[in-house]
């Protein structure tokens, strides 16, 4: 019998659980919240990842640890590591935690990413923003996530709103100021590397977001070939110069027929949610087989599929249910504004056919506007 130890309960530690169940696997989750939606699957620990004698008791119970959250303390994840596996690595977690270190990193191997540079000072930012072309934003170099921790700054008349915003973090999280990337399409490669080193990748992703938070994800991205090639190789060179093991997303925008990085999730992500129904293994399920040092899945696509989120509150499921290549999902959480509580996944044969449904469950939910720019991708 085979435990796998999750350090974080929320939705992505519970659709990890639900795609081990047909390998055997047991769980055990740790969080900090009593409610952690996955505890409703598997067994719950609630405890500070800070604690060591939570941590220890965490260790005892687990073959193999893993993270649904990247933002577990680096020092935890190193203490934890000292006794048990932990995939992946503490330091590919601890570089993905810092902005600053992540883009440097990228910079480094190659990878193209958009001018940024690190600003301790209200001058600075200043400096920085003037350098930079004055469209900007100000970002938490750590513990920031879907847009929050972040200022855009449209002009260098908005540097002082943003540092009243977000100075007071420089001396504690740190502060990092990115060019504004006028974007055409934000893309982000989903991949997966074994313990062997064996790297595959889902097809490419086109993602939408609305107020930093991701609204619809569409799969295979329509993009020519050479493109989503050089997509794949950038997530490669990342994955090997980590000695990453399992699931990451890294996101990129497209601009001028150029990629740039924006940042690397180090665990399974939202825009991969799509292959539990759209691929041949999903991302949930390659994920465990890498932590195990299990041979890795097929990632084709099946079809054509479409990943809508649902923000707040579930809409009424009918609408998809009644779909043929229609698929629900509801993390079994209490409704909150701006909290993920589950999402939807459309999949069909052909491009067409998507955007039909897509279009149904849009007027049917009275969501038009999640599904517009989708539909309009799918049938340009
Ligand atoms: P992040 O937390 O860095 O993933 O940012 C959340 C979202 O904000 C991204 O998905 C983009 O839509 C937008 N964003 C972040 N950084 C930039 C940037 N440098 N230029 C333009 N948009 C950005």
């Amino acid at each position: 019998m085979t435990t796998v130890g999750i350090l974080g309960g929320g939705q992505l530690a519970r659709m990890m659980a639900l795609a081990g169940a047909p390998l055997g696997l047991r769980f055990l989750v740790m969080d900090t919240a009593a409610d952690a939606c996955a505890g409703q699957f598997a067994p719950l620990l609630v405890g500070d990842y800070r604690d060591e004698s939570a941590l220890a008791e965490f260790a005892s119970k687990v073959d193999v640890a893993t993270f649904d959250f990247e933002n577990v303390p680096a020092e935890s994840a190193e203490w934890l590591a000292s006794r048990v596996p932990v995939f992946p690595n503490p330091r590919a977690l601890a570089m993905a935690q810092d902005r600053l270190v992540e883009k440097s990193l990228f910079r480094d191997l190659g990878i193209p990413v958009g001018a940024f540079a690190d600003v301790g000072s209200l001058d600075a930012l200043r400096i920085e923003v003037d350098r930079l072309g004055g469209a900007c934003i100000l970002k938490t170099r750590r513990l920031g996530y879907d847009g929050k921790g972040q200022f855009r700054i449209k002009s260098p008349a908005d540097v002082e709103a943003a540092w009243q915003a977000l100075g007071a973090q420089a001396g504690t999280v740190g502060l990092i100021v990115e060019a504004f990337i006028p974007f055409e399409r934000e893309l982000s490669v989903v991949a997966v590397r074994g313990r062997d080193g064996e790297f595959r990748t889902w097809p490419l992703t086109e993602n939408w977001h609305v107020d930093g938070v991701l609204s619809a994800s569409l799969a295979p991205a329509h993009v020519d070939a050479a493109l989503a090639q050089a997509a794949y190789a950038h997530a490669r060179r990342l994955a090997e110069s980590l000695d990453y093991v399992g699931v990451f997303a890294l996101e990129l925008f497209y601009r001028g027929g150029e990629l740039l990085a924006n940042e690397m999730a180090p665990r399974v992500h939202n825009s991969g949610h799509w292959t539990i129904e759209g691929a041949e293994t999903s991302q949930f399920q390659n994920h465990l087989r890498a932590v195990l040092g299990l041979p890795l899945g097929e990632t084709r696509a099946l079809g054509h599929a479409c990943m809508l989120n649902w923000i707040g509150e579930m809409p009424d499921a009918a609408s998809v249910l009644q779909e043929a290549g229609g698929h629900w999902h509801d993390y079994g959480k209490e409704p909150r504004a701006g909290r993920k509580v589950g999402h939807a996944t459309l999949r069909a044969e052909d491009a067409v056919a998507l955007a039909h449904a897509l279009a149904r469950v849009g007027v049917a939910l009275g969501r038009q506007a999640q599904v517009a720019p989708v539909v309009a991708r799918l049938t340009a």
